[in-house]
């Protein structure tokens, strides 16, 4: 479908993990641009509020309570949004969670619970919402890894399954170029969020100073990294990961 036809018609955008902190900046940056927005999260409650919050935006915004490491509530949840809208034109895998520890206290549980929803989740996402991406010949799903595939101590689970979401992210890019569908990750650093905010002072602290920037960021530098790879600016960027990280990335500071 051309860009012009796209933009006419309003873009249908799923964003997982909408509820709060990042997913939640990520939905109010779209929808400052009008659109059809869906919402989706396992909290209820925080996406009635989200959703509160962006009547008026402009949008159609429609909230859905879906866990994504589930097959089934992933199926259902793109069938209601196709039977809605009739297509899909941007998916952010943005749904995460962290269970830290060193290794030999990761339990089997923590590290099931961190790879079904981290990269399992996008993976039945990015596999659902294919056949209409597929028919349309467009679409940019954007997946939020972190600066943390890099490697990071105590975070065994949650790097691999970032790891692992950037390898898929590469690869579907590849599966997914000639369909004209772009699929590229956003590696954020240390951003302020409900997440973050629930670390140890002490240790989260320790992060901040070690940041080159010695600030965290803010959840509108994710949302504006998004925007961008969604838009048609990056029709030609596939299979990348764009770090939003302060510098993190290319090295920590240790004064
Ligand atoms: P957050 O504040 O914890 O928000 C994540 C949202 O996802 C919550 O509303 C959470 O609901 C929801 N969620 C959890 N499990 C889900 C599931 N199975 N299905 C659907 N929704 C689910 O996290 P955030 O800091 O905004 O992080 C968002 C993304 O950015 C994550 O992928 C995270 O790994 C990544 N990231 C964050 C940072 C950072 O510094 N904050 C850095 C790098 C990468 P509940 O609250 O009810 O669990």
């Amino acid at each position: 479908m051309a860009a012009a036809d796209q933009e006419a018609r309003q873009r249908v955008v799923v964003i997982t993990g909408a509820g709060q902190g990042i997913g939640a900046a990520i939905a109010r940056r779209f929808a400052d641009h009008g659109g059809r927005l869906v919402l989706v999260d396992v909290n209820q409650e925080h996406l009635r509020q989200l959703a509160g919050s962006l009547e008026g935006s402009g949008c159609e915004v429609l909230p859905i309570t879906t866990d994504v490491s589930s097959k089934e509530q992933v199926g259902q949840l793109v069938e209601q949004v196709v039977e809605k809208f009739g297509a899909i034109d941007v998916l952010v895998n943005n749904a995460g969670i962290i269970r830290d520890n060193l290794i030999s206290n990761i339990s089997e549980q923590d590290w099931d619970q961190v790879l079904n929803v981290n990269l399992k989740g996008a993976f039945l996402c990015c596999q659902a919402v294919f056949p209409t991406l597929k028919k349309q010949r467009s679409g940019k799903i954007v997946n939020i890894v972190s600066r943390a595939w890099l490697g990071s101590i105590g975070q065994a689970n949650y790097t691999a399954s970032k790891g692992g979401l950037v390898s898929l992210t590469r690869s579907l890019a590849l599966e997914f170029a000639r369909f004209q569908i772009n699929v590229n990750a956003v590696a954020p650093g240390l951003i302020d969020t409900p997440m973050t905010q629930g670390m140890p002072a002490e240790g989260r602290e320790r992060l901040i100073r070690m940041q080159p920037t010695g600030k965290m960021g803010k959840v509108e530098d994710i949302a504006a990294a998004v925007a961008f790879l969604a838009s048609d600016d990056a029709e030609f960027i596939t299979g990348q990961v764009l770090h939003v990280d302060g510098g993190k990335s290319c090295g920590l500071l240790s004064l």
